[in-house]
């Protein structure tokens, strides 16, 4: 009697403890950007911490690589590192490392010293430089001009004009930081998102999870949504920060070659392991159009790409058409 009631209650237990497990979400504006996430945890309070873990995560880079925050560490490098080398923080000393990188791998197409004509931008006021302007600042454009000293950790901007801006990279790199907290939180299937960025750990319960790519004409329409598990997607396009002007688009990514509006296609979306990686890569692609951005993807082992030309036509990368 007492052993048979003993095994229902065992069984109650059980019963409660699994009901309890469930998807937990929440959103929060950050990074001047909409961050999601999505976990799957055995309690509501596991949920609310793995949450409030990734936004904890997404706030600390923000602090460290915001050219808004006064204090950042970038602020300060725009500031003083074209009068004597600035000594930075490992991290930001090793994503700067990894940027310069990214210029030499897309020839010079990802750039963040592109901030030096930049800056002279505000979307918001529809504010753009003139074009003797983009003229002057032109020849700080170039990620050779950063000097980056591994021993000190020291960065030195070898051109008085020079102004960088991680709006590339930063948030792939977020994301990775905050896939890298949930996993050590014991976490194993999430979706991270900031703004264009998202992040897949593990899949929906046996299910992949379904990312949606807009229609960059129309907000409220997805062109494509594709099944992905335990992988990465970025999405760069012209719809995301823009004003237009006498029929022209001045939006956020800019050809370091012109200063201007790189226009060749509508949208880049980049699949692969790593956020940091997609995110340089999908401003890249953007910047070098369908031809050389697709043989860029197509050279690169771990990567796909999902282009949006001009005409709206959809063009694969080969890893996503051969058999
Ligand atoms: P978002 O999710 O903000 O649309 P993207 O990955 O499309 O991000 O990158 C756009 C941002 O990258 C711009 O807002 C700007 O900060 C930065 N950027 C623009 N042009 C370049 C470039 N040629 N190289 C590196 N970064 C760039
Ligand atoms: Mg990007």
């Amino acid at each position: 009697m007492a052993k048979w009631l003993g095994s229902i209650l065992v069984g109650l237990v059980i019963t409660v403890g699994a009901a309890r497990a469930d998807w937990y979400y929440d959103d929060a504006a950050i990074m001047g950007t909409n961050i999601e996430v999505q976990v799957w945890a055995d309690t509501e309070r596991a949920g609310q911490a793995a949450i409030d873990a990734v936004f904890a995560e997404m706030e600390r880079v923000n602090q460290q690589m915001s050219p808004y925050i006064e204090s950042s560490e970038l602020s300060r490098l725009n500031a003083s590192a074209a009068t004597a080398p600035v000594v930075v923080s490992a991290e930001l000393f090793a994503l700067l490392r990894y940027a310069q990188q990214m210029s030499e791998t897309s020839n010079g197409a990802f750039d963040i010293t592109f901030a030096s004509v930049g800056f002279h931008y505000d979307y918001r006021a529809q504010k753009r430089p003139s074009d003797e302007v983009i003229a002057s600042q032109l020849a700080a454009v170039n990620y050779r001009h950063l000097e980056l000293n591994t021993e000190q950790h020291s960065v030195f901007y070898a051109h008085p004009d020079v102004r960088i801006d991680l709006g590339g990279i930063a948030k792939g790199h977020a994301v990775d930081k905050a896939i890298e907290k949930l996993k050590r939180l014991g976490v194993e299937h999430a979706m991270v998102t900031a703004g264009g960025d998202t992040r897949l750990l593990g899949d929906r319960l046996g299910r992949p999870w379904l990312v949606g790519i807009r229609d960059p004409r129309k907000a409220d329409r997805q062109a494509v949504k594709l099944p992905l598990s335990n992988t990465a997607i970025s999405t760069s396009g012209d719809y995301e920060r823009y004003f237009e002007e006498d029929g022209q688009r001045y939006h956020h990514i800019l050809s370091p070659a012109t200063g201007k509006s790189a226009s060749m296609v509508q949208s880049v979306s980049v699949i692969g392991p790593s956020s940091t990686t997609n995110d340089a890569l999908s401003t890249s692609v953007f910047v070098l159009g369908l031809e050389a951005g697709m043989a860029l993807i197509n050279s690169l082992p771990t990567v796909e790409a999902i282009i949006l030309d001009n005409q709206r036509r959809m063009h694969f990368s080969a890893g996503l058409t051969d058999q």
